[in-house]
């Protein structure tokens, strides 16, 4: 059986722990490998590793930085299949998805490669008489990264292009479901010429995470995850004094007023609600159907479903894939029983027809949900399309902001004035106007509001700079010793 160990010190690194989890192709549903635990004594020594390595990468320049960049980026482009083959192999998600995931990756690598420009300063000439005030932003240390499932590539690289890039040495622990796209990013790091020590992977699972909260090596925390445990990751990590952001789970509204596009706001739904198996922090889950526009609009996205090409993500004609394990392909489903819908209707069930083999759940319709029922209030985080009905604009938008999670919503029209008017009102951290899903470039910082993101910045983009960085200012003078004197008195300014 393969054996995915650990990245310490720039090698592959056996694990020690007698601990090990099951990874699974989940096109199959076949076991493919084993995943090392790591034990709290092996995140230590991979600490330790990275501390002993943060002073000289603190001190590199920035264009030397830069310059193993720009050659990350560049095996990341040459290896971009290998790393996609890889992450459907474990995640299941189909081929073009996976290259989509590599390729917003480099895009973060790609802003992270402007730090020179990032990480300048302010000056102030003769703050005082005599004095100049500056600020400058210094790396935090040793940072850790704790990943989710769902993007094993891409949300690693929203955290460590910056902080790296920023001067830090970064621990990644990923997601024990699929681990080895990690190992893949560490080799690359290591031909693009990062010192060994400066990139590690610990890989485990809530043991390993423990250490990392608790250990006081690691300055900052950066997570993505689900909502429970990022809210126990903030609490903790900022009890043990570090730095902590914490991007949680979601359940993304699609408003659709009755004058939208019909076609096109299917279309959106289909994409949104299905795509990567619905196994996207920003997919669509809930459609919120306002006035007139409702049934039409069921029966357009009723009509694509059985469109939608549903298979192992290595083959060329699937559009959407499995879930990532069978345990979770029987929670997805649950959702479609009756007690979960609360009255709603299953207009499509996706458990009917599915391949015997692995952990497929096809894409599923529900109608008139209701908030109360858990088809409505839970994340399903699968392919489960959910509609609400609304009578007007002012009831969608309260049912939006009355949802506890605030991570992306849409709103699909084409009024302008309506369109501002839901931009200004509505509560949450991204908002699309006819674009149901609306992840912010790597140059925009991405994070939720309310249960979508514990801490106070986000991820990536400038937040990512700001969260990577301490600033520190300096007041200094360099007088002419004619002018010294002695004086008591309180700092003057005038
Ligand atoms: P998860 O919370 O189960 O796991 C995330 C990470 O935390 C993994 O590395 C896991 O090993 C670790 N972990 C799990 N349980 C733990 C515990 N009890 N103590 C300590 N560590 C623990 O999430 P997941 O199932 O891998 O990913 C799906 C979730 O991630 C969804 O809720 C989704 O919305 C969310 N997500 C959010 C965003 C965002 O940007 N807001 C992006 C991607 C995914």
């Amino acid at each position: 059986m393969k054996r995915i160990s650990h990245w310490i010190d720039g090698r592959v690194t056996a694990g020690q722990s007698g601990r090990v989890g099951p990874v699974y192709n989940p096109a199959t549903g076949e076991q493919t490998a084993e995943v090392d635990f790591a034990s709290a004594a092996e995140v230590d020594a991979a600490i330790e590793s990275a501390t002993g390595a943060a002073t000289s990468w603190r001190d590199s320049s920035l264009s030397r930085r830069a310059e193993i960049l720009f050659g990350f980026r560049e095996l990341l482009n040459q290896r971009r299949d290998e790393v996609a083959r890889v992450l459907t192999a474990e995640q299941g998600k189909v081929r073009t998805d996976a290259i989509g995931e590599v390729q917003r990756g480099i895009e973060n690598v790609e802003f992270a490669c402007g730090v020179p420009h990032l990480l300048k300063g302010e000056f102030s000439e003769q703050a005082s008489r005599g004095i100049d005030v500056y600020s400058i932003r210094q790396p935090v240390g040793v940072v850790a990264g704790i990943t989710p499932f769902n993007f094993p590539a891409l949300v690693p690289m929203w955290m460590f292009a910056n902080a790296l890039a920023c001067g830090n040495c970064f621990v990644l622990k990923p997601s024990e479901k699929d681990p080895s796209s990690s190992l893949l990013l560490a080799e690359m790091w290591r031909e693009a010429g990062l010192p060994d020590g400066v990139f590690t992977v610990v890989q485990g699972d809530r043991e390993a995470v423990q250490r990392l909260l608790e250990h006081p090596g690691i300055g900052a925390v950066s997570f993505v995850g689900s909502t429970p445990v990022a809210r126990y990751i903030y609490e903790t990590g900022t009890k043990h004094g570090k730095r902590v952001q914490a991007l949680a789970g979601a359940k993304n509204h699609m408003v659709v007023l009755p004058d939208a596009d019909l076609e096109m706001a299917a279309d959106a739904a289909v994409s949104a609600g299905y795509g990567s198996s619905g196994e996207r922090c920003m997919a669509i889950s809930v459609v919120v159907a306002v006035g007139r526009i409702g049934d039409d609009l069921v029966d357009a996205i009723a009509r694509r479903i059985p469109l939608i090409r549903v298979g192992p993500g290595d083959d060329p004609e699937s559009e959407m894939g499995p879930l990532v394990t069978a345990q979770h392909r029987d929670r997805v489903a649950s959702y479609l029983n009756e007690a979960a819908l609360g009255g709603a209707r299953v207009v499509v069930d996706g458990r009917l027809g599915t391949p015997t083999q692995g952990f497929f759940v096809k894409p599923s319709l529900v109608d008139w949900a209701r908030p109360g029922s858990p088809v409505y209030d839970d994340e399903i985080f699968g392919p489960v399309l959910t509609v609400v009905r609304a009578e007007t604009y002012d009831e969608a938008l309260q049912l939006v902001n009355s949802n506890p999670w605030g991570n992306g919503v849409a709103l699909f029209t084409r009024d302008g004035g309506m369109a501002r008017r839901f931009q200004l009102e509505v509560l949450a951290g991204t908002v699309g106007i006819n674009v149901p899903i609306p992840v912010p470039v790597a140059f925009y910082s991405f994070g939720g509001w309310k249960a979508s993101l514990f801490g106070d910045a986000s991820m990536y983009g400038p937040d990512g700079i700001r969260f990577y960085t301490r600033s520190k200012v300096v007041t200094s003078r360099w007088p002419d010793p004619s002018t010294s004197r002695v004086d008591l008195g309180f700092p003057q300014t005038r």
